[in-house]
């Protein structure tokens, strides 16, 4: 029998480094940080720090009278999901809706993140739904959020969905009133509203979170978290131009993908920036480059679904031919080959721990790669080292941004090393305590992400109340049940789009619009049968949970715990509760989309009792 060092060499003759001491780095960076609070180390944006969330810095508050409305549908949610589902709903002749959205125009995530530099990372072409329909071509590869933003302005001119939408109104309860065959949605401005269906497209990332640490709330200074960046204070626009923070010491608290896009312009700008990082982020080259209009004026009709197909086999493994978006994404997909199940016809018959080692040598490669970034851009040796990821490609979302490191060469920015503390520990009244130390500063920034895997009541803050006075969060408490994870037994007429159970894909806004798609078709389905209810059946759901399971298998699970903790294997704790349940569905998004096109294709509802 050959040795594990035996079989590496055997395979790789002429690697330059060590994997085994690779690994063993890796676990204990990992191990560095993992805490016992996982989930719980972070503060909901509620209380005292509510403002952090409810505050709306791009609009002023428009009263308006109370609504009592009869309506078909009631969308909650503007940004992409919300929008889509509204989009497809007109599309079927469906015009009876709200769209009930709590910032002050469409756009979601977009709405709410303009902090400078913030962009897309997915390419544009592929991200930016209906530019066939509505003939818009993209200024670049990768867009920034203004472009992204007016899209959705676009979108929503397009379908005249502006005569649909409430806007800064906040949906404080969703309940099912049995006699009726209605639901019933009450909001902050006191709006009655009876609706036939919901459809909740209230999104991944639509609520902040905070460190959960002492004394956040009693800081003196000035403070905001990304998603609601203070320019009144900051001065300046997406651009840049923060000229007021020129006499300002600033700290950000976090280095995720928000953070690699807004530090570069308050390094610029501040006078004094401390950067305070616990764990680095994965780096990779942006090369954003103009549309080029002739390339785009001959593209062929249906080519965006087909680039959007093509990206999403590529990021599983399955895409053999020719890899259209060609970019940071598809290369780290390809050479890792995260689709380790799909084997490439010239690999022939390799096992599956040959495939899995392959895999694992590419990703060290690769991560040597960006590793050896760091030293490229920053001079100072303690900053780099600090500065360098110890994990595997897809432990944390890549970034690719191509002036953050570079910021760390200025003499006005300072790299904050909380890793051994496990993140920074306190804030009073005048900064921030990190190992001990405190940093006096004029002004936060938390660039600490949002409730994207938290429990699911926690990323929206109202209740929906099915039949029987059962709550959706008290139905889901063991993990998620749904059927194709888009509706619910025990929630008639009621609907959501999001990223559990379903295909999932890092592409959002395509994955939201094949399940608006869905929906929007089995709600014309019971207007149009002449039905009141539907209802996924008890069991049907149970099939699907079950499915979920079964595809998920070890692999995806034992992949992120050996991971440094992050949101994406819930700080640490993926193996615990009910991750399995709550995974996609493992063949990935185009085999789902296959799956409700052929579900839809059969006409017969299957797994849903009508009523
Ligand atoms: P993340 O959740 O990715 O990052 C949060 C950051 O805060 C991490 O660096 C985290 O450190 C840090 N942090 C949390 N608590 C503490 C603490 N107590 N002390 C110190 N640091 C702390 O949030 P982002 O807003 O950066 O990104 C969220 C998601 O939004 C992305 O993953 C992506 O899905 C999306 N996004 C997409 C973009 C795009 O281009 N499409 C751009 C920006 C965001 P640690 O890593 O150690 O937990």
């Amino acid at each position: 029998m050959t040795s594990e060092r035996e079989r590496l060499h055997n395979l790789f003759p002429d690697l330059d480094f060590d994997p085994e001491a690779l690994r063993a780095k890796y676990r204990a960076e990992r191990d560095k940080r993992l805490r016992d609070d996982g989930e719980a180390q972070y503060a909901e944006a509620t209380d005292a720090l509510a403002h952090f969330s409810d505050d709306d810095p791009y609009a002023t508050p428009e009263p308006r009278d109370p609504l009592t409305l009869e309506i078909d549908v009631a969308v909650i949610g503007g940004g992409f999901s919300g929008l889509m589902a509204a989009a497809r709903l007109k599309e079927r002749g469906i015009a009876n809706f709200r769209l009930i959205e709590a910032g002050g125009d469409f756009g979601g995530t977009w709405y709410w993140n303009r902090y400078p530099g913030a962009q897309c990372d997915i390419e544009s072409y592929c991200y930016l739904p209906l530019l066939e329909e509505t003939g818009y071509m993209p200024k670049e590869k990768y867009s920034f959020a203004p472009e992204i933003f007016e899209h959705t302005r676009r979108v929503g001119e397009y379908f005249g969905l502006y005569d649909n939408a409430l806007f800064q109104t906040r949906v404080r309860e969703v309940r099912w009133i049995e006699e009726e065959a209605r639901w019933r949605v009450t909001t902050n401005r006191g709006d009655d509203i009876r609706a036939r269906f919901v459809i909740q497209a209230t999104g991944p990332a639509n609520r902040p979170k905070l460190p959960n640490i002492r004394g956040i709330a009693d800081f003196k200074g000035h403070s905001f978290h990304t998603s609601r960046w203070d320019y009144a204070y900051t001065g300046g626009n997406h651009e840049g131009g923060l000229t007021k923070l020129a006499d300002k010491r600033v700290a950000v608290i976090g280095t995720g993908a928000t953070a690699i896009q807004c530090v570069p312009f308050l390094g610029r700008h501040t006078q004094q920036l401390l950067v305070f990082q616990r764990t680095p982020s994965s780096v990779d080259l942006r090369g954003n480059k103009p549309t080029d209009p002739n390339w785009y004026a001959n593209l062929e009709s249906g080519w965006q679904r087909e680039r959007r197909e093509n990206f999403a086999a590529t990021l599983l493994g399955q895409n053999f031919g020719e890899d259209l978006v060609a970019d940071g994404w598809t290369d780290i997909a390809r050479r890792i080959g995260i689709g380790l199940v799909n084997r490439r016809p010239e690999q022939g018959d390799l096992d599956m721990e040959e495939i899995a080692l392959r895999a694992e040598i590419a990703d060290f490669q690769k991560m040597n790669e960006i590793r050896a970034r760091v030293d490229e851009y920053v001079s100072d040796e303690a900053k780099a080292e600090a500065l360098k990821p110890w994990y595997r490609q897809f432990c944390k979302r890549p970034t690719f941004n191509d002036e953050y490191l570079a910021t760390f060469d200025r003499d006005n920015v300072q790299l904050v090393d909380v890793s051994e503390a496990k993140g920074v520990e306190r804030i009073t009244e005048r900064g921030v305590v990190a190992n001990g130390v405190e940093y006096e500063v004029d002004c936060i920034v938390f660039a600490t992400g949002f409730e994207i895997t938290t429990s699911a009541h926690r990323r929206v803050d109202f209740d929906t109340i099915g039949r029987d006075g059962l709550s959706l969060y008290e139905h889901w408490r063991d993990g998620y049940r749904t059927l194709h994870g888009l509706a619910c037994h025990g929630f008639p007429n009621w609907f959501t789009i999001g990223i559990n159970q379903n295909g999932l894909s890092p592409n959002m806004t395509s994955m939201f619009d094949d399940q608006a798609v869905h929906v929007s078709y089995i709600v014309n389905e019971v207007m149009q049968r002449g039905h009141r209810t539907i209802e996924v059946t008890a069991e049907a759901e149970q099939a699907w949970v079950e499915e979920i399971v079964r595809l998920a298998g070890r692999g995806a699970t034992a992949f992120l715990e050996e991971c440094t903790p992050g949101y994406y294997n819930r700080e640490g704790q993926v193996g615990k509760g009910a991750s399995m349940q709550n995974s996609p569905y493992a063949p990935g998004i185009n085999a789902f989309n296959a799956l409700l096109g052929e579900w839809r294709e059969k006409g017969d509802l299957d797994g849903m009792e009508t009523g």
